[in-house]
């Protein structure tokens, strides 16, 4: 197999850079070397920056109707291209095919409400608050932001972040996931053939130097990140120290609480699809169902049923539900924990440890995987598996569901499944977490809305998109005007103004 090189793309075309160091990429499934990525340098980093910089000041001073018109056309490129997108997912991530489409299709919600952005920015007008006095707020960009990114969703997570960002008049710098950074190249063109100015959107590789780098440069003014708990918390720190704004969202443990009235059967459907879907690399994927009461015996059986019909393959074949995880360390973390739990207890009613994929012995898969009986104190259940494992707590009451789920330190996502509108609104109204689906399990909120969890899944005070993504690219600011009548010299006073 030929191996691409992948380059940076830096003030409007791709660009190999001056860092002299590469990187392997993996397609997961035949375990080969794809790719060799070009890794940025101090240098490479001084001259994307000063490009965004240069871009931003004439970015932030462009038309909203002219940004809008790039906006408009970038939808129409990203949403002719789902399936070039996808291909360049699947080959460097793994997961299956529509899977990858579906990534793309929940970005395109992103840039859809980014293309409404004339109504969402309007500002506000108080006429007449004092006499002669008119106050009025509007939003202006904050300049430079840097995107970094993590390897789960390569297309999604860079347009979750991207779209509003430029839509509000800022250049934006993306450091996509060094593991998967195909598919942020095909982004970056669309963007240019969508007619957005050199600069603005630029792609830069590289690991933790390129984003320590970012975090501390004083040309950058604001930091998206998304990522794992442990370096969104150092995020978070760098660049506050460093007057950046951010917003760091990290990992995630997603409960399911399934009560002895929800209708087991779809439950058992919904929580398969939402464990295993992604071979469980999502940051909302649910790892840990809460089987209430009696709820449980036949949910464990059900789910067993479920996770055994899955087929896993390469994401590229027909038929194929689910694909490898992303690394060989990922794996052997996997089944680790597995060996971990059922040495101290777990019972594993569906083991994946030993899965074959014909044709692809090279392939980093792990099979779909039920752990049942899983205590608090099992690195099962304290650790974020991200792979494919849905692991089993059984408690008695949804008090005690509710007690487990705000122990735990993560608070990305949750979702309970009951018939019963009570229970529902006790969960959703006492759970320490920031986005919960009712009979959803996997509650992404839709672009309208904001995504963000609580606790150790997100630092910083604004969530990502929809409105507050709108909130974090920009600042505010509030005029208070008078225009008095010729030789109208009222209105001066030593004292603190007041709105008379
Ligand atoms: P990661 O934290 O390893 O990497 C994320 C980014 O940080 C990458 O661009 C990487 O290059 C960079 N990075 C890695 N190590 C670094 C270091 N020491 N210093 C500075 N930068 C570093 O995460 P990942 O493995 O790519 O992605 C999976 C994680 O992301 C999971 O924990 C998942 O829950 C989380 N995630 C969270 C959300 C959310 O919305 N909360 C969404 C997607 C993924």
């Amino acid at each position: 197999m030929s191996i691409t090189e992948i380059n940076h793309w830096i003030n409007g075309g791709e660009a190999a850079g001056h860092g002299s160091a590469r990187q392997d990429v993996f397609n997961p499934a035949t375990g080969k070397v794809s790719g060799s990525l070009h890794m940025g340098d101090a240098e490479d980093l001084q001259k994307t920056l000063e490009a965004a910089r240069a871009a931003a000041d004439v970015w932030g001073e462009t038309s909203l109707s002219k940004r809008m018109a790039v906006l408009f056309k970038f939808r129409e490129l990203v949403h002719a291209h789902t399936q070039d997108l996808a291909a360049l997912i699947t080959a460097e991530h793994g997961k299956v095919l529509s899977d990858a489409a579906g990534e793309v299709g929940r970005g395109l919600e992103v840039v859809e409400f980014a293309c409404a952005m004339p109504q969402t920015l309007k500002g506000e007008y108080t006429d007449q608050i004092a006499t002669g006095i008119d106050v009025y707020s509007f939003r202006q960009p904050v300049g430079v932001v840097a995107g970094i990114t993590p390897f789960n969703f390569p297309v999604m997570v860079p347009l979750w972040m991207a779209p509003l960002a430029i839509a509000t008049g800022n250049a934006f710098v993306l450091k996509p996931s060094e593991r998967d950074p195909s598919a942020s190249m095909l982004l970056a063109k669309l963007w240019k053939d969508a007619g957005l100015p050199d600069g603005v959107f630029q792609v830069l590789h590289g690991d933790k130097e390129i984003v320590n780098g970012l975090l501390t440069h004083d040309l950058v003014d604001a930091i998206s990140f998304v990522g794992s708990t442990p370096i969104a918390k150092h995020v978070h720190e760098t660049a506050t120290r460093h007057g950046k704004r951010v917003q760091a969202l990290g990992g995630a443990k997603n409960h399911a609480v399934v009560m002895p009235d929800a209708d087991l059967d779809l439950a058992a459907d919904h929580l398969s699809a939402a464990a295993f879907g992604s071979a469980g690399e999502r940051c909302m994927a649910i790892s840990v169902a809460v089987a209430v009461g009696d709820a449980a015996d036949k949910l464990v059986a059900n789910v067993g049923d479920r996770a055994r019909a899955i087929t896993v393959g390469n994401g590229t074949q027909e038929g194929v539900d689910m694909g490898p995880v992303i690394t060989p360390a990922s794996k052997e973390r996997v089944l680790r924990i597995v060996t971990e739990a059922e040495q101290d207890g777990a019972v594993v009613v569906v083991d994946g440890r030993d899965l074959a994929v014909e044709g692809h012995a090279e392939g980093f898969f792990v099979g779909p995987t039920v752990l049942d009986r899983v205590k608090d104190t099992m690195t099962a259940y304290e650790e974020e598996i991200f792979g494919p494992v849905l692991a089993v707590v059984r408690v008695e009451t949804l008090e005690d569901a509710i007690r487990v789920i705000n122990a735990n330190p993560y608070g990305n996502g949750t979702a309970i499944f009951t018939a019963s509108g009570h229970a529902a609104r006790t969960f959703q109204r006492q759970v320490t977490v920031g986005m919960i689906g009712v009979n959803v399990p996997v509650p992404v909120p839709a672009a309208q809305h904001s995504f963000g969890g609580w606790k150790d899944s997100l630092f910083g005070d604004l969530h990502i998109y929809g409105p507050d993504g709108v909130r974090f690219y920009t600042r505010g600011k509030v005029i208070t005007q008078r225009w008095p009548a010729e030789n109208d010299l009222s209105g001066a006073s030593m004292n603190f103004p007041s709105n008379a």
